[in-house]
């Protein structure tokens, strides 16, 4: 099978870096994910700014599109793409940063062959996200509604008896949080479903009703399932 360039889009809470994660390990992917590289790069300068990459960010303000589109073209210049398949989380975020990727791919003589998109139901996704609480001392995750600790207020792992949440977690915040990250995937969601790219992932189950979900939309098969 010829390597394919994949582009998955989705919110916070989705699972799609989970998935991202299980292509690389299970299938080979190369996983390009632009929080890591924006992370790995915060001290570099970006041209005709004068400022730091994190220092730009720290103040909620954006980088430019091609700055974005430049720091992944020189991850994408360290992967022998005749031989790899590659997944883009995070990029692109804008229809500018769209093209760029169209572009970038026409360099490397591949093309964006499939766009995931991961949906999940709003009621499951806040669940999922206010939920979720963590075990101050050996940091166990739990969830009221999916996973509780079996004995009521002590860790199942440690026996310790306090927990922390996170604290943007709140309702308010993350129902702004989704509505953002809503309203900019949709705009993607239209530009590539006009090429015929586009699978919608039932990102609502399991993490193996996910897996498989990816599996089958990327014409590959479990092997361990299998
Ligand atoms: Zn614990």
């Amino acid at each position: 099978m010829q390597p394919q360039w994949v582009v998955m889009l989705g919110g916070p809470g989705s699972g799609k870096g989970t998935q991202a994660e299980y292509l690389k390990k299970e299938n080979d992917f190369y996983v390009i994910s632009v929080g890591d590289l924006l992370r790995a790069g915060k001290d570099e300068i970006v041209e005709g700014e004068g400022r730091a990459i994190g220092e730009i960010i720290g103040e909620g303000s954006l980088l430019p599109d091609s700055v974005i589109t430049e720091l992944v073209r020189t991850e994408i210049n360290t992967i022998n793409t005749a031989e790899k398949s590659v997944i883009f989380d995070g990029f692109p975020r804008t229809i500018g940063q769209a093209t760029a990727l169209t572009q970038l791919a026409k360099e490397f003589t591949k093309a964006v062959g499939k766009v995931l998109h991961f949906v999940v139901d709003e009621k499951v996704l806040f669940k999922r996200i206010l939920g979720r609480f963590k075990c101050v001392n050996c940091g166990r995750l739990y969830n009221d509604f999916f996973c509780k600790t079996k004995v009521a207020g002590v860790c199942d792992i440690c026996g310790c008896t306090s927990f922390e949440k996170r604290e943007d977690d709140n309702e308010k915040a993350l129902k702004r949080r989704l509505d953002e990250s809503h309203a900019k995937t949709e705009v993607l969601v239209d530009y590539y479903s006009q090429y015929g790219i586009l699978k919608t992932i039932d990102a609502t189950g399991s993490v193996e009703s996910i897996r498989a979900a990816v599996l089958n939309s990327l014409n590959l098969r479990n092997e361990e399932v299998a």
